[in-house]
Parts: structure tokens; sequence; C-alpha cells
């Protein structure tokens, strides 16, 4: 586990332009797998442009409550409305949520028969039916945000594990998310790439995109969350800004967790 702190800051610069208006409000959500209980009311209001850190110990249920915002795992009780659409059985609700929401792997997920630049165009094409040339300039766009310009033409096989991540995030950004859900996007990385990652996801939080990061990741958190989650048993034991969540934090179970990686 590293603790690299990024080179910008990001947090100063966003918080006057952060409109006050709720884009994913969660109440009450459960989620049991079979007999397991894994998610127990879970309850989180989340803001325009507010990037929101979640931590805590393998299998408190992390990952499953980022994948129910975009529907890769539904909830059986509870609720949540993203954009104002309630995600229910009904699929066009689902494909409205899932056109806003980007995400963002451990196991990057790009197709490895495609080069770089077809990873990002090809949901713009089949899905969004933007006519190649200009999802082209987009992708190249994107990919120069990240820095890769230069990559466009070989396949992920070719590239490092940074570099196939940043690759992984500018084909999420191709479809113009309105939020970005990352789930441990740097822990299948090697140490000397993971702040080429980092750098890349403090550059999006500046820029005002939404974002619910799970990592452990503790400098990122402190560079750019506006508030640390702390989950445990399927539970959020702790929410707070960083300056509190790590200095000050309530919960017994939290301070055995920061002992654990700080
Ligand atoms: P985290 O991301 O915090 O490590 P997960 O959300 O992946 O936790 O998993 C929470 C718990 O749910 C774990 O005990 C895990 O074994 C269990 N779990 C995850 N996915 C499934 C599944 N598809 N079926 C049954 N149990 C699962
Ligand atoms: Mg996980």
């Amino acid at each position: 586990m590293t603790d690299q702190t990024p080179t910008n800051t990001a947090r100063s610069t966003l918080s006057s332009a952060k409109a006050d208006t709720t884009i994913i409000h969660v109440e009450g959500v459960h989620k049991w797998y079979g007999g397991f209980h894994v998610l127990k009311d879970i309850n989180l209001d989340v803001a325009h442009g507010e990037r929101i850190v979640i931590c805590g110990p393998s299998g408190s249920g992390k990952s499953t409550f980022i994948r129910c915002i975009n529907r890769l795992e539904e909830h059986q009780q509870g609720r949540i409305v993203v954009d104002g659409a309630e995600l229910t059985d009904d699929i066009r609700q689902i494909d409205n949520v899932r056109r806003e929401v980007g995400m963002v792997f451990q196991h990057f997920n790009l197709f490895p028969h495609l080069t770089v630049l077809e990873n990002c165009c090809l949901a713009p094409i089949w899905v969004r039916k933007i006519p190649r040339k200009e999802a082209e300039a987009t992708a190249m766009e994107y990919l120069e945000r990240v820095k890769i310009p230069d990559q466009a033409k070989k396949y992920p096989g070719q590239l490092s594990g940074g570099q196939q991540q940043r690759v992984a995030i500018a084909r999420s950004l191709c479809m113009k998310p309105k939020i970005m859900l990352f789930d441990e996007p740097t822990s299948a990385l090697d140490p000397e790439m993971i702040k080429e990652v980092l750098d890349v996801m403090v550059e999006l939080a500046e820029s005002g995109m939404t974002m619910l990061c799970v990592t452990h990741e503790m400098g990122f958190a402190k560079t750019v969350a506006d508030r640390v989650i702390f989950m445990d048993g399927g539970e959020i034991i702790e929410s707070a800004p960083p300056e509190q969540f790590f200095t000050n934090p309530q919960e017994e179970r939290t301070q055995t967790f920061l002992k654990q990686i700080l």
C-alpha cells in the first residue's frame, strides 16, 4: 500500500465552483447475496462535483456498493436515484443512468483485440451513434488529456499497466459521463505506475467531475476528497471530510483500520 501525494491540489480550486444539488441519492439500501447481507442500510447523498473516497477492509461491500450505482449489481431494498432517474427494474431508467455514469475497474477491462483508439471509439459509435470521424477526434482529445496520444494505434498488450489504466479512463470519458466511479484503479499497478494514474484522476477532479473512488491511496484522499467514507461489514461506519477523518476519526473501527494502513 502506498501513500503517494499527487502533484496538484484540486480541493482548494473547486469548492467554489460546486453546485450544491444532489446528483446521487442513496436511501436505506440493503442488498443480499443469497442469505448473505452484504449492504446494510446505506445512506448517501452526493452533490454535483463532489469527490468521495470510499475505503474499508477487503470484503466490506465497497465494490458491491458502487456497482449498485450503475446497476451492475441490484439492491433489494431502499432507493438509488442518479441524476433524477431511480434505479428499478425499468431497463430504460437503467440505460439512462448508465449513459451518465462511467466506471473504471482494477483490471482495466480493455478489449485486447482492439487498438487504444478503437477501444475509445467503440461505445460512442455503437451506443451514442456518433459518426466515426467525430468519435475519433474526441478520443484523441481525451488521449491527449491523459497524456498518451502517441499510443493510439497500439494494442493494450503493448502498453504498461499505468498506460492501460489511463486508456480505460479516457475511454470512459469519451462517453461524456456526469459521474465517474473508480473501483481500486491503482491496486493492480506496480508502485511506479500508481502516480501517473492518480495524477490523471486529480486532474479529472479539478475539472469538476463528480467522482466516487474506492481506493486505499490515502494521499489521493487527503488531496482530492471532499468526504472520506469508511465501510466495514456492509455498513457505512464513518463519513467525514479528510481533515477530520484522518486526524480525529470518531469510530473505533475506523481508528483500527487507519492504524493498519497508514
Ligand atoms: P470489497 O469491495 O469491499 O472488498 P465486495 O463488495 O467485493 O467487497 O464484497 C463484499 C462481500 O460480498 C464479500 O464477502 C464477498 O465475498 C461477497 N460477494 C461479493 N460478490 C459476491 C457474489 N457475486 N456472490 C456472493 N457473494 C459475493
Ligand atoms: Mg472491491
